[in-house]
This record gives C-alpha cells, structure tokens and sequence, in this order.
C-alpha cells in the first residue's frame, strides 16, 4: 500500500553549503543589484528558484558515466550511448546533439522556415518565439481561453486549442505553415500539461493537412506523469510508454537536456525527415560541432543519456510532482494567489492578486520578487511587465524548482517566508526603472522602490 508520506527518493552524497545573509546586508545587496534579482550574486542567494534549467543535481550513476566518457572527435562511443538512449524514448531516426535546446531551435526553424510563414504552438517558450522571429516567420500561441485564467484548475492546462489551429491553417493556408510545435509541458503557461487526446487531436489535424508536429519535449517526463495520473486509460501505464506514445503522434522534437536530461548542459533535435537531418548536421558542423557531439563534451553526452531515463523512474517523478504541489498547495491554503493548479516544475504566485494596490506599470511582480529576497534570500523570477513589457498577459511571480536539490525542509522555509510576506503585503511598494536595456530588457534593468505614501517597506 502507498503511504502517505512521499519521500525523497535519493539519500545524499555530496553537498554544497549555502550562505546565510542577514536582513541588513540583503537590503545593501539588493540596492546594489538595483532591485534586479538577475544582478545578485549566486553566493547572496539561500534558496535560488530562479530557474530549473541546468541547476539539477546529477545521480552517482550519472557522475559514474562521466568518467566513462569518449571524448573521441569523431564516431565517439558516448553518442552511440547517447543516441540509443534517446531513439529508445523519443522513437525518432535522427538524433543531432546540441549544446542546449535553443541551439536545436536554431537549426530547426532555419531548416524549415522563411519569412513569411507562420509557426504554431500551444505557448511558445521565449527562445522558441525569438528564434522563430530570427528568421522571419510568425510565432502565434493558440492556448484555451480559458487557460489564460491563473485560478482556473483544468487538469490539462496546457493543452493546445484545435478549433483555433484548424482555423489558422484555414486562414493562413496549409503553404505557410511549415510545422506545428506542442511545447511539453507548457513552460511559459504554468509549466501545465497535455493530455495525449489533446496531442492526438493535434497530430491528426497536422496531418491530415501535410504538416510534420514536432514536439519542444524539455519536459517530457513530468507531462508524461501527469496523463499517468489524470487521463482515463493511463494509470497501469509507465512513464516511459506513455513519453513514446506521445512521441509517434510527432515527427521530430527539439530538447534541452537542463531539464528532464537531468543534466547541467545539453540538448538534441530529432527528425524521421532524412533530408532535413542532412541539411541540419550541416548547419550543426557550422557552429555547433561534428554530428557525433554538437557542441557537447563526450562526459556530457553520457550524463544525458543516463539523466533521459532516470526523469521517467517512476519514484522520481511521484517525488518531483508531490514537491511542486506541496509548496503550491501549502501557500495557497492560507490564501496566496497562484497559477492553478500546481505546475510540474515552478509555482507561480500571481503578483497582480498578491499586490492589488500596485498599478500593473510598477511592476508588481519585481516589487513581489525584490520582497522575496529581502525576508528571505530567496530568488525568484519576474514574468510579468518587466519581462514582456506591454505584451505581458499576467503579472506572475515564478519559483522554479530544481531538480532533485532542495529538501522539504528547505521548502518549508519558503512557505514560511511566502507567508510572512502575504502578511505585510500593503507595505510592499512599486518599482520604477532607471535603466533598460533596447531587447530582453529584464536581464540588465535597473529600478528602485516609487517614494510615496505608502508605508515603506524598509
Ligand atoms: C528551456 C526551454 C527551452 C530552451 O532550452 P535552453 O536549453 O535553455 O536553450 C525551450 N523550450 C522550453 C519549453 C524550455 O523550457
């Protein structure tokens, strides 16, 4: 029988001391960083949820791999272990390396894309878009409606919207669209997943209309927990079955192997096309490296090939999904505002319901995240106004969790500071930028706390 207590399924091996700050030295350290939590140091930071990307903890099985790897130029046996790690879940007769998963979108859509066409995805992630822009077509995101809704609990949040992908393909014209994505899980709409109804239903429409689907799989593993647990006719099945059920609805995937890779670096793009493959391991020798590594170390390459199969143990994911929602469900009982229902690999509090006395132009999310670090040295990401300027469609907070490197314990203690900031949340006060940069202003914006009325935070 399961008990009721979910374990983390690892004892610990090596570790890494974090840093305390005291309040004071936080308030210094975030005035120098100008309120942007990207200009912290790593070392000013306790608990760092800035992103689950590359910052896993790797298994004895891994480190034990890396030492195994071929660092041959050419015909390196680590490929070969890697290449039939990959083909064993993902099914597909290409595997071109990468250095990470934007390097394969790189490829990808200057393979497949001209200027003029239109690429459609669930929700593009924004390297997704941004690549897809870099060669002039258009990214359009066709999520539900009703998925726009941060408190609406749909199991399978991610999914993307079919009547609006069979009337773009109608508007637009077959012609234009090259290929169709289905980012798994939907990273930039709540880490949500989607159903294998919904990929069917896409696949289908795809087809019928000569359009190869590719998935952007970064987090295969957990969207493959998810139908496990919530879609009917799934729950005898593994992780690993349901991953390549998915993967034969598509033609090809892009991957970062910093996420379900369980690895620090790392990535591929797969194609059944044997003429896009030739076309793209061109272009990888170009700025990537020889077809066997792409930009990978042989060590690197073994990593992902062990990490790919130890994302679909089942212990891991039951622990992965339970941490997630334990965090989002212990926040959230006593009232904090997020994106429901909990995610596969972040929560994300809702900054515009958190904040409700800060106008969306001063930047409630910064002024969220900024809190968050001074009551707790906890970092965290803005994905809101700053991020997206007037594009953005909430005013989210994330707290990504990496993978397989912090303890209940260490999660307790955000709840608590969560908590302990919802409290005093009239104090916290607007941000105002002093600085920003032309593109991607987020990473490099200055800002300081609007002087006002309201009682001052510190
Ligand atoms: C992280 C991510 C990417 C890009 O991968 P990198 O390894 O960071 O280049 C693409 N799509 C999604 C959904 C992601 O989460």
């Amino acid at each position: 029988m399961p008990t009721k207590t979910i374990i983390e399924p690892f004892r610990i091996k090596s570790v890494e001391p974090i840093r305390w700050t005291t309040r004071e030295q936080r308030k210094d350290l975030l005035r120098a960083a100008h309120y942007n939590l990207f200009l912290v140091r790593a070392d000013d930071v306790l608990i760092d949820l800035l992103t689950d990307s590359g910052t896993g903890a790797m298994s004895t099985h891994q480190w034990a791999a890396v030492m195994e790897g071929d660092e041959s130029y050419a015909g390196s046996r680590s490929f070969d272990r890697f290449k039939a790690s990959v083909q064993d879940i993902f099914g597909y007769t290409h595997v071109i390396p990468t250095h990470q998963g934007r390097a394969a979108e790189r490829i990808l859509f200057h393979v497949m894309c001209k200027t003029g066409d239109v690429v459609p995805n669930n929700t593009h992630f924004d390297t997704t878009r941004a690549n897809v822009e870099f060669v002039g077509a258009e990214a359009v995101d066709l999520l539900l409606p009703e998925a726009r809704r941060p408190e609406a609990r749909l199991p399978f949040k991610g999914n993307m919207d079919v009547a609006a992908l069979d009337e773009l393909i109608a508007r637009v014209g077959r012609k234009r669209i090259p290929l169709a994505m289905l980012t798994v899980t939907n990273n930039s709409g709540g880490g949500q997943p989607v159903s294998m109804e919904n990929a069917r239903a896409v696949s289908a429409v795809c087809h019928k209309h000569g359009i190869p689907l590719y998935f952007d799989a970064c987090r295969f593993a957990e969207n493959a927990y998810f139908i496990k647990l919530r879609e009917p006719g799934y729950s005898a099945k593994s992780p690993k079955e349901i991953a390549q059920e998915m993967f034969a609805l598509g033609d090809g995937c892009t991957m970062s192997a910093k996420k379900d890779g369980m690895a620090n670096i790392g990535g591929f793009l797969c194609t059944n096309d044997d003429i896009l493959a030739r076309q793209e391991q061109d272009l990888l020798i170009l700025t990537e490296g020889y077809p066997t590594y792409g930009g990978l170390a042989g060590r690197d390459l073994e990593a992902v090939a062990v990490g790919l199969q130890e994302a679909l143990e089942e212990d891991y994911l039951r622990y992965r999904i339970a941490s997630t929602a334990y965090l989002g469900d212990h926040i959230s009982e006593h009232g904090v505002p997020i994106v429901q229902p909990p995610g596969g690999h972040a929560i994300y509090l809702d900054a515009k319901a958190f904040l409700p006395h800060i106008p969306v132009d001063q930047f409630p999310g910064v002024a969220l995240a900024a809190e968050l670090y001074l009551e707790g040295g906890i970092r965290s990401v803005e994905i809101g106004s700053l991020m997206f300027a007037g594009a953005a469609q909430m005013e989210l907070v994330r707290l990504a969790i990496p993978r397989r490197v912090y303890t209940q314990s260490h999660i307790d203690y955000v709840v608590e500071i969560i908590l302990r900031v919802w409290e005093k949340r009239m104090q916290i006060r607007g941000m105002r930028l002093t600085y920003e940069a032309p593109f991607l202003r987020h990473f490099t914006a200055h800002l300081e706390p609007v002087s006002g009325s309201t009682a001052a935070t510190e």
